[in-house]
């Protein structure tokens, strides 16, 4: 039986997570949940899956849980009572929990990046959903890992199916898992994009989108920042720089292909040109239950894949203009150092700025890209712990500035419209 922490247990990847759970308990069991806010579905899964452990990320809640937990009838008292901690040092405690195999990372951004490395230097293998964490801190991440020789399984859809792929290759030397170096006879990697919620929009019609348009994904559904991230395609810029670290290829070896139906998970192209791909409903059930049973399958009920019902499976080249954060990403990832940590918090904030209707979906690239811009001449080529971290506070503080000066390109009625 192999036991599971889930950090950001609450949000879309954690919830699911602890759905593969109930659904193979022979399998798999709960040791460690941490969670932001959400305390009535967190006491929920307390009841149900009994940890050792639950952590709070904002330490002002944990009165409230004890007395909820507290205040439960005899009958719905779970089997063990958790050790309660809390803030950032709680989350550092359930992450690395002595009795834990394998640590699912549903955080959203940055914030699971010590974590994360908690975990890493505990020795746990990990289930990489968190993918901000890697792209912050890549140059610590890589070492942080060869040194206590955890494994980054990549539950990230388009990672799983890449990873998936290489399970066949004869070079795929699974020690090296996430090393940073190359993976020998992987030559090219073709990450499948939906084309989120502006897919079919027009890019001049980009200047009326609004917060609900933004966060309604054709084919997924995700927590709201990666709904927003997925319609910049600021998600497949991301996912580009995920995959640079996961499997160490060049960025010019990593392309981004739209694919509307979601059905190809990505692609990839090995030293004969052979191209191989991972098929599937899009389900994030599928790629975190295959962190969750790898080097194994299990048998699933789940709804098999129809390609008749399909129909057919189209692609088409991003357009460059109608996404400019997809070309920050780039950039960003080809710098290196300190840039795609000031990428990745520059997006954060200029996200949840958005999602607070502060600012307009497009003012989303031209933040960013002002920011990466004034962090050139200050780029850290191999950044330690601290200068990520430095970093990213920065670039935040650098966005909200820029927003509360009102520098924004767009008057804010067009999102009235
Ligand atoms: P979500 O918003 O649904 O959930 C986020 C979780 O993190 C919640 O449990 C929340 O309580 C917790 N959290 C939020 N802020 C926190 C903080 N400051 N400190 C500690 N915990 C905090 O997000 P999600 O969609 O589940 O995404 C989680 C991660 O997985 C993201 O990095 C995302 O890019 C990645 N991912 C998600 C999907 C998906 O289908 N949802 C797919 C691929 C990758
Ligand atoms: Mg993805």
């Amino acid at each position: 039986m192999k036991a599971i922490s889930v950090l950001g247990s609450t949000g879309s990847i954690g919830t699911q997570t602890l759905e593969i759970v109930q659904e193979f308990p022979d399998q798999f069991r709960v040791v460690a949940l941490t969670a932001g806010r959400n305390l009535p579905l967190l006491v929920e899964q307390i009841q149900r899956h009994s940890p050792e452990v639950v952590a709070l990320a904002d330490e002002s809640l944990l009165k409230e849980l004890e007395e909820r937990l507290a205040s439960l009838p005899a009958d719905q008292q779970p089997q063990r009572q958790p050790e309660l901690v809390g803030g950032p040092g709680g989350l550092n405690v359930a992450a690395s929990w002595d009795t834990a195999d394998l640590v699912v990372t549903g955080i959203v951004g940055c914030a699971g990046l010590l974590p994360t490395l908690a975990a890493i230097q505990a020795g746990k293998d990990l289930a990489l959903a968190n993918k901000e964490t890697l792209i912050a801190a890549g140059p610590v991440v890589l070492p942080e890992l060869k040194k206590s020789g955890s494994r980054l399984l990549p539950a990230d859809s388009e990672h799983s199916a890449i990873f998936q792929c290489l399970q066949g290759t004869p070079w795929a030397d699974n020690a090296r898992l996430s090393t940073g170096v190359p993976t020998p006879g992987l030559r090219r990697i073709q990450l499948t994009a939906s084309g989120g919620a502006f897919r079919d929009w027009a890019a001049a019609d980009l200047e009326k989108a609004s917060v609900a348009d933004a966060t309604s994904h054709p084919n997924w559904s995700m927590g709201r920042k990666i709904t927003v991230d997925s319609a910049s395609l600021m998600n497949k810029g991301l996912e580009v720089i995920e995959a640079h670290y996961l499997f160490g290829l060049d960025y010019d070896h990593i392309e981004i292909v739209i694919h509307p139906q979601s059905i190809i998970h990505s692609m990839i192209e090995l030293a004969d040109s052979s191209v191989l791909a991972q098929l599937g409903w899009p389900d994030m059930k599928l790629p975190i239950l295959y962190c969750m049973s790898w080097p194994s399958r299990l048998v699933t009920p789940w709804r098999r894949l129809n390609l008749t019902e399909v129909g057919q499976l189209t692609f088409n080249e991003p357009d460059p203009a109608k996404y400019p954060c997809m070309q920050l990403a780039y950039a960003a990832g080809r710098a290196g150092g300190t840039m795609p940590a000031v990428l990745n918090a520059a997006n954060e904030e200029a996200v949840a700025q958005f999602l607070e209707e502060r600012i307009h979906f497009l003012d989303i690239p031209d933040l960013i890209e002002t920011t990466c811009d004034r962090h050139q001449s200050d780029r850290i080529d191999q950044p330690q712990l601290d200068d990520v971290l430095a970093v990213d506070q920065w670039a935040r503080i650098a966005v909200r500035e820029q927003v509360d000066r009102g520098t924004r390109r767009l008057p804010l009625t067009a999102m009235a419209a």
